[in-house]
């Protein structure tokens, strides 16, 4: 996810993009770049660093330009570098191209350019977009465009610029959002509106499979399979503010609602069903030494260290390995006994985390391979480990993390996937799981339609009780700590998770008619030992809060409050059961008032030890 812009009109081209990079900055901001025409060729000027960095080099250099285009990177394929940075253009310089999404495909397109010839100088996905169009440009822009476009699989949002089409820009969608602003001689097509409110609020939505050629005062649209069709103007009203929080309250609720797409980025390209296998590129190298290994330790913080929690059920009871979860800060101080066919997996959202860096370090030091599940791309975690797998869950800026959790829960699905067919499972097997992995996302979108208002009217019910219990066994134990922790962070309202059964060794004690439980209840392998984990709630007088399966009449009989999730296989269960349980959390710190997006005390990547 990164912010793409392109201008053509009667104004300075420079001060729009720069003004409007700033705007959709908080879509990626590990690098940025501009390409503008000018007389006689593009300038270009890319550099790794937030978009500040960018305007201050161009300052003194940079020439008149009515046209332009420009990129703030979130990298996917690639450190961010200055090379690796956006705009990307041809052997010859003469198309420059930003591209937002991921192109699943470009080994294959990089491999049949590079036999025609194509120099490439970047690591990114991205850089075959600016050499197809090179390679089949015959004097039609449009053409080359809509033939470069059926060449690619995966997503893309696209500026393009071309010295041979001084006075346009052509922009393409396919799963990455663009919208065309229609101002007076002017047209601005960006990622978001957050870019374009200020010059207009007369907007057309490009949709998937649409290629729009832009003149100042003329926009063209070809709709694939369909051909030329008239362009639908529409008119905006929302301010800036609600833009880049996409309408929503708060960055913590966009990304809640996220999810279901982030997950489809998290598996996209990664699922072969012919051979009920995941394919995970980054770790290819590393494979056969995971499939053998004698023991997987895996490290992290927070949030992380519980999805780690649902990695290791899942590895070991798909793959059968071994495996121990430590805390970062704990691993590096206790001397753990390490030998060659450990396999060391480090996890975190920022790929900073300073006690799993530290963690990191000291596996490497006992010669043991570290392997790293990070989100963004090109952090210290991403760079010094020997492999990793990137999650692809895009900027989380709020700072209790949501979309990072169910996206690290995924690729621990796909990591035990993989290695479970390396091992023991059948294809049959591996099909059923990935039938299950693909329903996921709509299993999510639909739970985001319909419960978010039972949610808060179980918020403002429970919103001023001081204390808190998360019950859940098997996979769902690790998300009553989620939840817990989900609570605690933003809404400052003591809650403890516990695996159900370890209820009557000491919670129990704190149980009475005051005190809401929120037990994970769902049709798996031991429901019936959760149900009995409720009575015993029940007989204190507690309040019982239940996450239960779809149809589950009798269990709504015996609790205060049913929210119901889907049927899944028991290995994903957490990607349902804890969506409520982030909703639950939000909704009370909501309405206490409080400041969800940055809560007291805490910071979103802890760089300190
Ligand atoms: N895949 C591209 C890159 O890594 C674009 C990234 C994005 O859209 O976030 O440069």
């Amino acid at each position: 996810m990164c912010g793409i812009i392109g201008y053509v009109g009667k104004n300075d081209a420079t001060n729009v993009l720069i003004k409007g990079l700033h705007r959709l900055e908080y879509r990626g901001y590990d690098s940025a770049g501009i390409a503008l025409i000018t007389q006689n060729d593009i300038f270009l000027r890319k550099v790794a660093g937030r978009v500040n960095e960018l305007a201050q080099t161009i300052e003194v250099s940079v020439p008149q330009s009515n046209v332009g285009i420009a990129h703030t990177r979130w990298a996917t394929h690639g450190v961010p570098n200055d090379v690796n940075a956006h705009p990307h253009t041809d052997c010859k310089n003469r198309f420059a191209v930003v591209h937002n999404g991921i192109i699943e495909n470009y080994r294959t397109l990089k491999k049949f350019l590079e036999e025609k010839n194509h120099k490439f100088i970047s690591d990114t996905d991205s850089e075959v977009i600016p050499h197809l169009i090179e390679e089949f440009y015959n004097g039609d822009m449009m053409a080359a465009v809509k033939k470069s476009c059926s060449y690619l699989e995966g997503t893309y949002g696209l500026v393009i610029i071309s010295l041979d089409c001084p006075d346009r820009i052509i922009v393409a969608r396919m799963g990455s959002p663009l919208v065309i602003g229609k101002g007076k001689d002017e047209y601005i097509a960006a990622s978001d509106l957050a870019a374009i409110i200020s010059h207009t609020d007369q907007v057309i939505y490009l949709k998937d499979g649409e290629i729009a050629e832009v003149e100042k005062d003329h926009v063209k649209i070809d709709r694939r399979d369909v051909g030329l069709i008239t362009p639908e103007i529409e008119h905006v009203t929302l301010t800036l503010e609600q833009i880049e929080r996409g309408g929503y309250d708060h960055f913590m609720l966009k990304e809640i609602c996220e999810q279901p797409v982030i997950l489809r980025d998290t598996i996209r390209g990664r699922l072969n069903y012919d051979d009920g296998i995941a394919r995970l590129n980054g770790i290819a190298d590393y494979t056969e030494r995971l499939r053998d290994a004698d023991r997987i330790i895996i490290v992290a913080c927070g949030t992380s260290w519980h999805a780690a929690l649902i990695g290791e059920y899942m590895i070991e009871s798909l793959a059968g390995i071994p495996v121990e979860v430590e805390y970062g800060s704990e691993f590096r101080y206790r001397k753990p006994v390490l030998n060659k066919r450990t396999v060391c997996i480090v996890v975190s959202q920022s790929g900073e985390t300073a006690d799993t860096l530290a963690a990191l370090r000291e596996a490497k030091r006992h010669g043991v391979s570290v392997l790293g599940i990070c989100n963004v791309v090109g952090s210290t975690i991403a760079r010094e480990t020997d492999a990793g797998i990137y999650i692809h869950a895009g900027p989380e800026i709020g700072v209790a993390s949501t979309k990072a959790f169910l996206a690290q829960i995924m690729t621990f699905a796909l990591l035990s996937l993989l290695l479970g067919r390396l091992r023991r499972l059948s294809i049959d097997e591996g099909r059923i799981i990935i039938e299950a992995i693909k329903r996921i996302p709509d299993e999510l979108s639909d739970l985001l339609e319909c419960l978010p208002q039972q949610i808060k009217e179980i918020a403002m019910t429970f919103k001023d009780h001081k204390n808190f219990l998360y019950l859940g066994r098997g996979y769902n134990f690790p998300v009553a700590l989620e939840g817990a922790l989900k609570l605690k962070e933003i809404s400052y309202i003591h809650a403890e998770g516990y695996p159900a059964a370890e209820m009557k060794h000491g919670p129990i004690a704190l149980i009475d008619k005051d005190m809401p439980v929120v037990v994970i209840a769902i049709k798996d392998a031991i429901y019936d030992k959760v149900l009995s984990n409720i009575e015993e709630i029940r007989a204190r007088y507690g309040i019982v809060i239940a996450v239960c399966s779809e149809g589950d009449t009798d269990l709504k009989k015996y609790v205060d409050h049913a929210i119901c999730v889907p049927y899944t296989i028991d290995p994903l269960y957490p990607l349902l059961t804890v969506l409520p349980l982030q909703l639950l959390a939000y909704y009370i710190a909501d309405f206490k008032g409080l400041d969800v997006d940055k809560p007291r005390n805490l910071a979103k990547s802890v760089t300190v030890e």
